[in-house]
């Protein structure tokens, strides 16, 4: 075998001057919530042009206290895509909710807005949409379904910041907005994640949820006088992100712009080199007008066109050195959600297709071209019949 070192799906792109600012924060004595936390959610609400933007220590955090601020009663329903993390589906069950899934989009991955409108019933509370590896999911649909049933719009887009919709970034318009900063994802703070949101109610219920339900606002008069007092206001949990965290994120915000453009390029790279190869179904681009983010790239195997299966392509993978993710398999297979809300191997056959034939190719912005030229010809190589 040749020495050729391992080549992961995905890597983190960390500079000199946020290593710096984590050194720095370690000096100064502050490394848990404070005063960089505040500087990186200003630079979010700036980012996002939004009222709030409450970071946490990750986007399963968030989405579990977005979904909490709702206060959903037994048998209340969120409706969401069986393409998805794990994170999506558990946070609607910590919450209290009944996850509802509607089919996707064959060429996609992202929930059908049809589909998603036959799936509401009287208990349908909210909507959870996944911008699936970037791609905006189709925003006016969605927000007009809900607007004209009374329901919530609150958007998973751990895959997709700095992806634009209709001429605007996912973030800057609409209800709520949950993102991550895991080291996967396009920027990273270690682990982390925020809200973005314009409803003043939910501000309020976060902002008690993520730190033990205190309320330092609740005695005026002694918080005048500079004395510590406070009320719990509710069984809070123990959200809050970091200095440290936070130190990471000033340094990477400002970057995202350029690591999505080189994310972009590379996946054109991909589009081209497997135009036409009957191995692969690449995946669709909607006419409506948007930006990818590109968290990942993640083609299908194509059952018709390819002489080996995803999972002994995988395997062959890794034994050329190159990792490749599993994006993902649908939610609905899982034997919780089998067991607990009756669904069955049938009910999603475009999320099954997908889940059976897709996997994520090696895409971050330090992906060197000859790399990536490699994890083509392993593709082609392993696939072509
Ligand atoms: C990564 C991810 C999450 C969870 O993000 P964390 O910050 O790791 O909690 C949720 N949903 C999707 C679609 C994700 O990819």
């Amino acid at each position: 075998m040749s020495s050729t070192p391992f080549l992961p799906f995905s890597r983190p792109t960390i500079d000199e001057a946020a290593i710096a600012e984590v050194v720095a924060c370690l000096r100064s004595g502050w490394l848990t919530t404070g005063p960089r936390v505040e500087r990186f959610e200003a630079m979010l609400r700036d980012y996002f042009n939004a009222p709030h933007a409450l970071t946490c220590t990750s986007a399963t955090a968030g989405l579990l206290m977005a979904l909490l601020s709702l206060d959903l009663q037994p048998g209340d329903e969120v409706i969401t895509s069986p393409m998805t993390f794990a994170a999506t589906l558990n946070t609607i069950v910590l919450a209290g909710g009944v996850p509802r899934l509607a089919e996707v989009e064959r060429g996609t991955y992202n929930l059908d807005p049809e589909r998603v409108a036959a799936a509401i019933t009287p208990r349908t509370r909210a909507i959870l949409p996944v911008h699936f590896a970037g791609l905006p999911v189709d925003c006016e649909r969605l927000h007009e379904l809900a607007r004209a049933r009374g329901l919530r719009v609150i958007e998973d887009v751990a895959h997709a910041i700095g992806a634009v919709y209709r001429g605007k970034k996912l973030g800057s318009f609409g209800d709520t907005q949950v993102f991550s900063f895991h080291p996967n994802k396009n920027i990273t703070t270690g682990e982390g994640g925020c809200v973005v949101t314009r409803d003043e109610a939910m501000v309020k219920r976060i902002q008690l949820l993520r730190f033990h339900g205190i309320d330092k606002d609740a005695f005026p008069e002694q918080k005048q006088r500079g004395l510590p007092h406070y009320d719990i206001a509710l069984a809070g949990h123990k959200f809050n992100m970091l200095d440290m965290q936070a130190a990471l994120g000033i340094h990477q915000l400002p970057r995202l712009e350029a690591i999505n453009q080189r994310r972009r390029e590379l996946a054109q790279r991909y589009y081209a080199a497997f135009q036409g190869f009957p191995g692969l179904i690449l995946p669709a681009t909607p006419a409506y007008p948007h930006t990818h983010s590109w968290h990942l790239f993640a083609p299908l195997v194509n059952p018709e066109g390819a002489r080996v299966t995803r999972d002994e392509l995988m395997a062959r993978l890794k034994q050329a050195q190159i990792g490749a993710g599993l994006h993902y398999q649908a939610a609905h297979l899982g034997s919780f959600y089998q067991k607990q809300f009756g669904y069955r191997r049938g009910d999603f056959p475009n999320a099954e297709f997908i889940s059976d034939h897709v996997l994520s190719l090696p895409l971050f912005p330090d992906l060197a071209e000859a790399d990536q030229d490699r994890v083509i010809a392993a593709v082609k190589r392993i696939l072509a019949a």
